[in-house]
């Protein structure tokens, strides 16, 4: 039985399906914006949702994988403008090579992949449904802002007091001068801002609050209710995104909808740091993916970030770590490669494994597991059935482990 830590309820639950059906699994991710390059947090959380995608298949649920790419927002058009660029040229480059990386470190596809420039009608249709329900309003400085007091509920995925809300919602809009509480046009400092009235030469779109572009948070609201329903299983992405992405999407989402929860599993990815700071664009502390794959293979990689630390617990980086990472990558290649003998019986490894895994996803137990049977198999106890299963058990973490 599969459990995973809702940060809803801050427990771990049996997954179950809220399809009446029972199989589906639906999987929605929070991407990235493309104005820079991608690093090892990036794919720190992608690993983690690719291996959860890889482990609910193989429990036979039909998994539906999306994720959105933040294409329009502050970060870009003020990049773009830096760089004397036109944004969408911008932001197509940085998604490529975001999209190289995924693929180098061996993700699956995305059912869907969608830039919020390409639902810029669903997200106004939207947002005319909560201004129609009282829930969103126009005000004086153009911008259409959700009132965060129709929802009583606001900022319960976070469990912060007020105090610390308003703290976070500061952090957050750091670089949105209109979205930081104490913008007087805002009736209150906890709303956040859904349609943003364009300034001059900013991208724009048609709306019946004159031109504009969406909000951050609005457009993960829209992709996933179009792709996924009103009601889904899992929403992820890094433990930053809780408030107040997270937190506004629930209650646009469920105010849209009128229907609560709009995500039954609420899943978090802990933060990766480099030299005390959390690795971010912003502090430029970086280590880009590329530069990773040319010291270290994407087995590797995949190890180190999976197995270092459980994923909801903070990852310190350290290349004496994914150097380690990368022998743990050979001892496996080594069994798999091996000449194997033995008739010994694989059962114990192979219930260790998935009991680790039902475990809220403990990939540095399941791993633990794996080296044991690489050693079992190098020491010609198990035999090439116990090769089969390593070959099954790598596949379910998405390691390739080709040889070279
Ligand atoms: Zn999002």
């Amino acid at each position: 039985m599969l459990k995973l830590y809702n940060t809803l309820s801050q427990q771990k639950e049996e997954f179950k399906s809220v399809d009446p059906g029972g199989k589906l699994a639906r999987i929605y991710v929070c991407g990235v914006t493309p104005y820079d390059t991608s690093h090892m947090g990036h794919a720190l959380v992608a690993a983690v949702f690719d291996v959860l995608h890889r482990y609910l298949e193989h429990k036979d649920f039909a998994v539906t994988h999306i994720q959105n790419l933040t294409d329009i927002d502050d970060d870009i058009i003020k990049r773009a403008r830096r760089d004397n660029q036109p944004y969408d040229e911008l932001g197509r480059r940085w998604d490529a090579l975001y999209r190289d990386g995924l693929r180098a470190i061996n993700c699956l596809p995305f059912d869907n992949y969608v830039p919020a420039s390409t639902v810029i009608e669903p997200i106004i249709q939207m947002v005319k449904k909560l201004v129609e329900r009282n829930s969103a309003y126009l005000a004086s400085d153009g911008n259409v802002y959700f009132r965060a007091s129709s929802f009583p509920e606001y900022g319960k995925l976070a469990h912060l007091g007020m105090a610390e809300m308003l703290e976070k919602a500061k952090a957050g809009a750091e670089d949105s001068l209109v979205d930081r509480p104490g913008n007087p046009a805002k009736e209150s400092d906890l709303d956040f801002i859904v349609w943003q009235a364009a300034q001059p030469g900013e991208p724009s779109w048609d709306s019946p609050w004159g031109q504009g572009r969406p909000g951050w948070h609005i457009e993960c609201s829209a992709i996933s209710t179009q792709n996924l329903g009103q009601q889904f299983e899992i929403h992820g992405g890094g433990a930053d995104l809780i408030f107040p992405h997270h937190s506004s999407e629930i209650a646009q989402s469920e105010t849209y909808s009128g229907k609560s929860p709009v995500v039954k599993y609420w899943m978090h990815v802990a933060m990766l740091y480099l030299g005390g700071e959390k690795m971010s664009k912003s502090l430029g502390n970086l280590i880009l993916i590329n530069d990773a794959l040319k010291k270290n293979s994407a087995d590797a990689l995949r190890l180190y970030l999976l197995g270092q630390e459980h994923y909801r617990t903070p990852l310190h980086f350290t290349q004496e770590g994914l150097d380690r990472a990368e022998q743990q990558a050979d001892l496996f290649r080594k069994a798999l490669a091996a000449e194997a003998k033995g008739q010994g019986d694989i059962q114990l490894w192979t219930d260790q494994f998935y009991a680790a895994m039902d475990d809220d996803l403990d990939m540095p137990r399941a791993i633990r597991v794996m080296i044991d049977l690489s050693k079992a198999i190098l020491e010609n106890q198990v035999g090439t059935r116990g090769q089969e299963q390593l070959r099954y058990l790598s596949g379910l973490l998405g390691l390739p482990l080709a040889q070279d």
